[in-house]
């Protein structure tokens, strides 16, 4: 919701090392999705906080890319002491602004946190190819230097993971940087922002501006702004892409998913059942790697259904904001709440069996919070809703095959292809589905196949735009540019030489 006043605190930008105050005459509300009480404001800033920004962040890239690379490396270092240092206070603010529970808040900065590890091997990392005597005399090499300023926009979901998957990366490679947080959950950005600044990072090579569409357009528009990195739902991923490359710039976007989970009947029905709903349920089922369509091949869904529709009914919903333990949490807006609310109702006006519906669960009683059950959608058929489109809440859909052949099909009239995963005993179901599936990552018997910080995050299809993917050596790869030199030094003529080496070698 846009708001005009209130009295949550607002939000600063963070401009060549220095929080300032917003141009922005809007503000959007930020949540306790626990409570649904307002615990800050997000200015909506446009051209004029964003050109600030970047002007601070290209004269600090002028000094910062001259740093030899194992002074910016020492910064991650110490980066990354501090955010272990800060680690509970970091997940606690996750949190506090997401709803996710402590423990998934934990996960998620221990996976931030690799990136930053990740980025401390830079200087090994970003060294460049040489090879002498590719002609006679002549030697050749390529050397990666950095881009200048980048960019980075990203969703609500993951509010401190996330933005680690780009700055470390970024910044270590020599670029600068400014983050526009998601405008739903900003405080853990702020909070990391300012340990940045502890670790010896000079002003103005990270930045923070703040803001929705207004600010993502002058981000595209910006003329020295030189690279994108976005992560999002496909709309906006797409429009992203399309934008920033029509304006000159490297874009790497990744957009929504829909993940397939495929059991078959010979997996071990007691794992899969727990992989299955931490999978789907996992913070809220608001995670791009989320399992949200299960299909049981053959017999598996005999089995599987009734112990999947027992376990998941058994998990506890409620506040996450305190010392309270529950398996998950609240989604992360009303808003959002209804929109997944309207999804289960079409799911079962389109002919699918509610196999159990979380819209009544006990926390959602008595509560401002934005709670939703578990719920299982059985089933469901390859052209429902439920099926096609991302739902990103704790919804998981059930489409029954008869073969692996026809899962497999299933994934082919997928338009997403960021996770897919099988749970087989089976080595050649295994390899057939791991060859076959269309998808860019791929779990056997591992629920949420996310990979760590030193390989890409690798979408296809609609669940990427772009040539390098984020994390891993693509990530070094996406900031920065490669210079290739070659070098010939003739041969003295005669004895005008002088020099006594090459006296003494004639
Ligand atoms: P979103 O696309 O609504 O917002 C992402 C960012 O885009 C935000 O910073 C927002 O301010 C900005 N934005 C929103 N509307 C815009 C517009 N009209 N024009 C320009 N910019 C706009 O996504 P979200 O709801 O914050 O996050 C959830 C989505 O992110 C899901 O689809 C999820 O699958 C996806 N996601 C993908 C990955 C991945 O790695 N593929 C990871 C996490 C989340």
């Amino acid at each position: 919701m846009v708001v005009t006043s209130t009295k949550a605190t607002k939000c600063q930008l963070l401009v060549g090392g220095k929080w300032v105050d917003s141009d922005a005459t809007e503000f959007q509300e930020v949540y306790n999705p626990s409570t649904g009480e307002v615990i800050a404001l997000t200015p909506m800033g446009g051209k004029k906080d964003l050109d600030l920004a970047v002007q601070a962040a290209h004269k600090a890239f002028l000094d910062w890319k001259e740093v030899p690379v194992v002074e910016r490396a020492r910064v991650m270092f110490k980066f990354k002491a501090l955010l272990e240092t800060h680690y509970e206070e970091i997940a606690r603010c996750v949190t506090r602004e997401h709803g996710k529970t402590l423990p998934e808040a934990k996960a998620s900065v221990q996976r931030g946190i690799e990136v930053v590890e990740f980025a401390c091997g830079i200087p090994s990392l970003m060294m460049g190819d040489s090879m002498a005597n590719i002609a006679r005399n002549v030697d050749c090499e390529t050397i990666r230097h950095p881009l200048g300023v980048c960019a980075g926009i990203s969703p609500f979901n993951f509010p401190a993971m996330v933005p680690l998957w780009m700055y470390p990366v970024a910044i270590t490679c020599g670029n600068s940087f400014v983050l526009k947080p998601s405008e739903k959950v900003p405080l853990s950005s702020i909070m990391i922002g300012k340990l940045l600044a502890e670790a010896g990072l000079p002003d103005g090579v990270f930045n923070i501006v703040h803001g929705g569409k207004d600010c993502v357009d002058a981000i595209i528009e910006h003329p020295l702004i030189r690279a994108i990195s976005f992560v999002g739902s496909t709309t906006i991923a797409k429009y992203i892409y399309q934008n920033g490359t029509a304006h000159g710039k490297r874009v790497q976007a990744a957009g929504g998913a829909k993940n397939h989970i495929i059991i078959m009947p010979d997996a071990d029905m007691e794992q899969t059942v727990q992989a299955l709903q931490a999978s789907a349920f996992g913070c809220a089922g608001e995670r791009c790697m989320a399992g949200s369509l299960a299909i049981p091949v053959g017999e598996a869904g005999e089995e599987l259904l009734p112990q999947l529709v027992a376990s998941s009914s058994k998990m506890t919903v409620g506040r996450t904001d305190g010392d309270q333990a529950p398996d998950m949490g609240p989604v992360i807006t009303r808003e959002h709440l209804e929109k997944v609310k309207g999804m289960i109702e079409k799911g079962a006006k389109e002919g699918a069996e509610l196999a159990l519906d979380g819209r009544e669960v006990e926390a959602a009683k008595n509560s401002k919070g934005f709670f939703l059950g578990p719920t299982i959608i059985d089933h469901a058929r390859p052209e429902m809703t439920v099926v096609k489109e991302e739902i990103f809440g704790p919804v998981l859909s059930v489409v029954r095959a008869k073969t692996l052949e026809d899962a497999i099909n299933i994934g082919k009239q997928c338009p997403y292809g960021n996770g897919a995963v099988i749970y087989t005993n089976s080595g050649r179901a295994a390899r057939e589905f791991k060859h076959h599936f269309n998808a860019g990552m791929i779990g056997i018997n591992v629920g949420v196949p996310a990979p760590m910080a030193w390989f890409p995050f690798t979408g296809w299809n609609n669940s990427f735009f772009g040539d390098l993917h984020i994390q891993g050596y693509e990530g070094i790869q996406f900031y920065t540019q490669q210079k290739m030199t070659m070098t010939r030094w003739f041969e003295p003529k005669g004895d005008a030489f002088q020099d006594p080496i090459w006296k003494a070698k004639k």
